[in-house]
Parts: structure tokens; sequence; C-alpha cells
């Protein structure tokens, strides 16, 4: 090879995920795989994105194959604004922008908004894909201390928050750790920021995930003039569409759209022509009761084999909805080494710590229950639990 090139500096620091490469190892068939983070494709509507599709291809085949605005076809637009349009208020279409994934939503955010060391403040742990996102822009991160109920809003401080850009927060069975954030710091949260002067991106994609069906008001509700509200039909129909949206206040909502234009000028005509046709006649309100019960039954599946299977010094949430359930293993016990030794007994999972924006924590993990069959999650969880038991016991010899 004789090719010549002088990376920027943006992508000099660039990496790649750790969880893609995990992702690598656990393809092998024979391994038992808690690290994915993918939706079970058993709730793909399949007939009905077909149905769909026939549809468009029969009513406006050009329009689907033409160029589109860069805000988003207009009717998915306003679909999305009227379903957003509850606890309170009313969201305008003006405000929607619908994007490649809720993942290029994250970028657009990082590109307005973030100079190099500018303050952004996440949780503890974050999403690691929204880290590395806002990652090629150099913030410097600030991590709100969280619990198991998600940010302790009393424990952010003036000085904390004084200067962020923006803080960024999963209220809703987070990924990695499945919390939620109860309805009181939501709104003790929101009104520090509003006080602060700091604008609050709510990433939502798991929030119609609850396995009872409740929903707690959104972030956007409560202050829809400084909240960035981002969704996603990735869990609800499929992420292979890579459909999402964001609905901001309309003066950046405007920078987006040009951030969106000179990205990919607009997200493909065809599936949002689809995803708008599929939705039509309250499609989602019957078909997500139908993923809520099966990632419910599976979640149940996996804390009944966590309780028999990992030893009392184990900690682990017990979630009410979404794809992950969040393990802290005794301090001093690393799940990286956990890791290597799990792979070569064929089972996998993820390491908490990359999912630290900073002092990772590097007795956690994550685990990811909705792919897997019952048969693997008690004999995955047999191995796993008994890999920790002798890591515990190899700690205190
Ligand atoms: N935010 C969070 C919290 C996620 O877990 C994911 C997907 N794993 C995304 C955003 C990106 O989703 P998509 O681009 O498929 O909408």
């Amino acid at each position: 090879m004789n090719s010549h090139f002088t990376l920027s500096r943006r992508a000099q620091a660039l990496t790649s995920s750790a969880i893609r490469e995990i992702l690598k190892v656990t393809e092998r068939p024979e391994v038992i795989s808690f690290a994915g983070g993918l939706p079970s494709p058993a709730t793909f509507p399949i007939a009905r994105m077909q149905e769909a599709t026939d549809k468009v291809f029969a009513e406006a085949p050009q329009a689907a194959l033409q160029y589109g605005p860069t805000e988003g076809f207009t009717p998915l637009r306003e679909w999305i604004a009227a379903r957003h349009s509850r606890d309170g208020i009313t969201v305008r279409p003006g405000q929607v922008l619908v994007t490649t994934g809720s993942q290029q939503g994250l970028d657009l955010l990082g590109k307005v908004l973030i100079d190099e060391g500018s303050k952004v403040l996440v949780e503890t742990p974050s999403y690691l894909g929204a880290l590395q996102a806002f990652s090629l822009f150099q913030p410097a991160f600030s991590s709100m201390r969280s619990d198991d109920e998600g940010i302790v809003v009393d424990a952010l401080d003036e000085a904390q928050l004084r200067g962020g850009r923006f803080m960024y927060c999963l209220p809703n069975f987070q990924n990695p750790t499945g919390r939620r954030l109860p309805l009181e710091r939501r709104r003790a949260l929101i009104a520090r920021a509003r006080a602060a002067g700091v604008l609050v991106v709510e990433d939502d994609p798991y929030g119609e995930l609850s396995y009872h069906g409740e929903q707690l008001p959104s972030l956007l509700s409560m202050d829809p003039d400084n909240v960035v509200y981002m969704g996603s039909f990735s869990k609800v129909l499929a992420p292979g569409l890579r459909l999402g949206y964001l609905i901001a206040p309309e003066p950046l909502h405007a920078k987006l759209v040009q951030a969106k234009q000179a990205a990919d000028l607009h997200t493909p005509s065809f599936s949002q022509r689809i995803v708008f046709e599929a939705v039509q006649g309250g499609f989602l309100d019957r078909h997500i009761p139908e993923i809520r019960k099966l990632y419910g039954d599976q979640c149940e599946l996996m804390l009944s084999a966590l309780q028999r299977h990992f030893p009392a010094e184990a900690k682990w949430n017990r979630p009410a909805g979404g794809m992950f359930i969040w393990v802290t293993l005794p301090e001093g016990i690393d799940a990286g080494a956990l890791l290597a030794r799990a792979i070569e007994d064929n089972v996998a999972f993820v390491p908490g710590a990359p999912f630290f924006a900073v002092d990772p924590q590097p007795n956690t993990l994550r685990l990811s229950f909705v792919t897997v069959s019952a048969e693997k999650i008690e004999h995955g969880m047999a191995r796993l639990g008994a890999l920790v038991r002798e890591e515990i016991a190899a700690a205190v010899a």
C-alpha cells in the first residue's frame, strides 16, 4: 500500500465502538450473546410493511423515488407532531425534523451545539453511541451523578450546570441501565435546567416500551421551549428503516435543518412514505403492546435466571421497560476480564466501562435479553453466574 493522507485531528481521536468489536466475536453461532442491543426481529411487522410498500408503489411511486424536502415528508411530520401533542402541549409540524435514525439527530446536535471544549452534561453511565457522536466535536463531558432511578437531580449544583451547552438525558429505560427517571425528578431536572439556562436533550427511543403500558410525561411536555426531543421508529417498527426524528424549538430547528442539508440532503423519501402508510389507522397502538409483552416476559426470564445463578454480592435493577438490565459486581471485579473468560465459555455481554464519559466503573456490565431464547437465557446465565462466583472467589483469595 502506498496511500498518502493526513487525518484530521477529529478523525485521529476516533475509536471503534467497544460493543461493535465484541459483537464480531459473538456472531459465532455457538456463542450465547447478551451483548447485542438489537430489537427482536420477531417484532418486525413484515406483512404490514409489505402492504405499506405496495400502497406507496401503487399510489405515489415517482414521488417516493424522488428527492424530497430536508425537513422530511410533510404528512409524516404532521403525524409525528400530532402523536407528541399530549400531556398538555401542542407540537407544531414546523418543530419536527425527520432524521436518518435518531443517531443522526445526535450527530446534528453535536454539529450545531458543541465547540471544542464545550461543556456537555451526560448521565452516569450514558448511551455509548451518543458519547461517540458528541466526541467528534471534542466537548468536555461532565458526568451527572446517577443512581438506580437515573440522574440524582439534588446533586446537580450550579457550578456543574454553569456554561453547559446541553444536558443529554435518557429518562425512559435508559441504554445501558434500563433506568427510568421518576416524575418528581423530571420536574426538578427541568426546573434546574431552565434556571441555569441549560438546554435539555431528551433521547427517547424506548419510551413506549413500558412493560405495563403506563408512560410518564416527557421532559418535552414540561418545558417545550427548552427541550429537544428525539424519537425513533427503530424499536417500535424496525431499525433497518433508519428513521428517527427531532422535535426542537423553531430557532434551533432551523439550524439543524441546515446541518442536515449538508449531511445528507434528506432522509430517504421512500422509507418515510412507507412508514407513514404503515402507521395509519392506529397501527402502532395495536403493535406496540405485543412488543411490550414479549420484552416484559423476556425480562422476567432474565431476572429469574439472575436470581438463581448470580451470587448475592452482585446487584442489578428491575427494569419496568426497555431492553437492558444493568449489573454491578463487587468492587475490584473487572467485567472486561470476566468477558474474556466468558467468551472462552461461549457466552457474551457488554462490559459497562465504555458507557462512562469519565471515571469508568469496571465492575459493571449490561445484559440484553430481548433476542435470546428462554433456553439460552437459562444456559448462558448459569455459565456466567458460575464465572462471576469464580472471579469473586479469586479476588478474595
Ligand atoms: N439513542 C439510544 C439511547 C439508543 O439506544 C439508540 C439505538 N441503540 C439510538 C439512540 C439510535 O437509534 P436509531 O438511530 O436506530 O434511531
